[in-house]
């Protein structure tokens, strides 16, 4: 049986705040400030062996900086990434508010960066179309260039048409066939439309709200219609809907050690499939 506290791994997919954040929100019973800071998270590292961490942005420079600018966002996050000597990796934030030349501009400068491992684009955060022509600029920009983009994806449930939603997500891999994608939450409860795409897919915060609906067998099932070699581990620390982010890790591992998964296939979900996605760390 695999056990899957104890196997290696890399969670593809949480949230640390710089420490001026953390320090000028503080009281505000905020879990990414309360449970965001990087002591405490390495020490959890350690504890269920998570030898490497992906850090995500939110879109929103207000989370990540103290004077709510993306570049200041993008160093920041890359600061986090260099004290911890290549146990935490990030993605690249953008901010929709700038002109598309900013951005790109701005994804240029931070890209080159060992520690930057794609590019993260958050459309209910910005509320702003997934398959929009803003969008669109950094997708062909990313395409152009082999970068990886995620995108978060967990549309409000009976919204087809969500900002991030996978039917949208379908037209941009449609146009832009071998753009490298990364789908946070599987694409939430609409995770069907993204079967038999060209992407990975990490179980980021969906895993527990899956569980709570439908069990932990029919979830297990619902999870091997992906191709097992595309499908990815990340739990969101410290965030979650459904519990509390000192519980995140316990129930992810327990949730999983009663899956019907082999330790080969644990092997590859912890840790070789995100190795493959994000090019084996090596630029
Ligand atoms: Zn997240």
């Amino acid at each position: 049986m695999v056990d899957w506290k104890k196997i290696p791994k890399i969670d593809a997919h949480i949230h640390l705040l710089p420490q001026d954040v953390i320090d000028a929100n503080k009281g505000y019973s905020d879990r990414f400030v309360d449970f965001g800071d990087y002591d405490s998270y390495l020490n959890l590292m350690e504890k269920y062996n998570i030898e490497i961490a992906f850090i995500m942005p939110f879109n929103d420079p207000y989370m990540l900086s103290m004077n709510f600018k993306v570049d200041t966002v993008n160093n920041n996050l890359i600061d986090i990434c260099t004290k911890s000597k290549n146990k935490l990796f990030c993605f690249a934030d953008i901010d929709i508010r700038n002109d598309i030349k900013t951005t790109i501009n701005e994804l240029e400068r931070i890209i080159k960066k060992k520690e930057v491992l794609g590019v993260k684009i958050h459309p209910s955060n910005t509320g702003y179309p997934i398959d929009g022509i803003y969008y669109d600029e950094v997708f062909k920009w990313a395409n152009d260039n082999n970068i990886l983009v995620e995108i978060h994806s967990y549309p409000r449930e009976n919204l087809i048409d969500d900002v991030c939603s996978p039917l949208r997500i379908k037209n941009i891999k449609k146009k832009y066939p071998n753009l490298r994608l990364s789908i946070a939450h599987i694409g939430g409860l609409q995770y069907e439309e993204l079967l038999n795409l060209d992407l990975y897919v990490n179980i980021s915060a969906i895993l527990t709200d899956l569980v709570e609906r439908y069990g932990i067998e029919k979830t297990n099932k619902m999870l091997r219609k992906f191709d097992i070699n595309k499908l990815i581990f990340a739990s969101d620390y410290p965030d979650n809907r459904r519990i509390e982010p000192t519980e995140i890790y316990n129930k992810y591992f327990e949730i999983l050690q009663q899956m019907d998964f082999t330790q080969d296939e644990a092997e590859k979900i912890c840790k070789y499939n995100v190795l493959k996605m994000v090019g084996y760390l090596n630029k």
